[in-house]
């Protein structure tokens, strides 16, 4: 028998107070290829704005770690270098959205990475009733991606997974540029240079982005 309950949730354990009181509400999405250094600005700017910083990545391997039902169905997937299947992707992100924290604006790294992901946020943000995201896509040279990869050395990360998940962000996420740039709410970021002036240039794209 399959029970689907609705309600009470993480949420409620939260107490970081989101900031609605602030006119401009951030809502970013983080674009770029594995190793372009997503992750660590995502944290920087997520801890300068308060504002969660949701990692699909991060969820999808605490859920591995635990064992969870997601977890269990994740994990040759994440093994592997493919995507998780958006189904999987979209109830773990409908969820977290929903969460009291995040009504305040966030930053979402690794999702979406598709087209088909990029559409069901859309609509998840309208049943919520908040605006179009904001889009920061980092460029970085394919080289150095590879290096920094195996430089940060996560225990997962073996060339061949490293090569394969670069093949598949070139597939399935960069149509997603395209996306956001025609809808005018797309930023792009030089991720060659130091942490430091990539945080300073994306706080200074951001205050000129005039989304549509
Ligand atoms: P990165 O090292 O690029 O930051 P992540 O930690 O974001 O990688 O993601 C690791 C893996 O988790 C991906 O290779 C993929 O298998 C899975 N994954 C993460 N986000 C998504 C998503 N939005 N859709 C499908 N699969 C995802």
């Amino acid at each position: 028998m399959g029970l689907i309950f609705l309600g009470a949730s993480e949420a409620q354990k939260r107490t970081q107070a989101p900031i609605l009181a602030q006119g401009n509400i951030m809502r970013l999405i983080f674009l770029g290829p594995p190793g372009a250094g997503k992750g660590t600005q995502a944290a920087i700017l997520a801890q300068e704005l308060n504002i969660p910083h949701i990692s699909t990545g991060d969820l999808l391997r605490s859920a591995i770690a635990q064992k969870t039902a997601l977890g269990i169905l994740a994990q040759a997937y994440l093994e592997s270098g493919e995507l998780v299947p958006d189904a999987l992707i979209m109830a773990m992100m409908g969820e977290r959205l929903a969460e009291f924290d995040a009504l305040g604006g966030w930053i979402l790294d690794g999702f979406p990475r598709n087209l088909s992901q990029a559409q069901a946020l859309d609509r998840l943000l309208q049943i919520l009733g908040q605006s179009h995201p904001q889009a920061v896509n980092f460029n970085v040279a394919t080289e150095s991606l590879i290096a920094r990869m195996l430089q940060q050395g996560r225990k997962d990360d073996n060339e061949n997974l490293i090569r394969r998940r670069l093949e598949v962000y070139q597939e399935k996420t960069t149509p997603l540029i395209n996306f956001y740039k025609q809808r005018r709410c797309l930023i792009d970021i030089d991720g060659n240079l130091t942490p430091e002036a990539v945080n300073q240039s994306i706080r200074a794209k951001l205050s000129l982005a005039v989304p549509v």
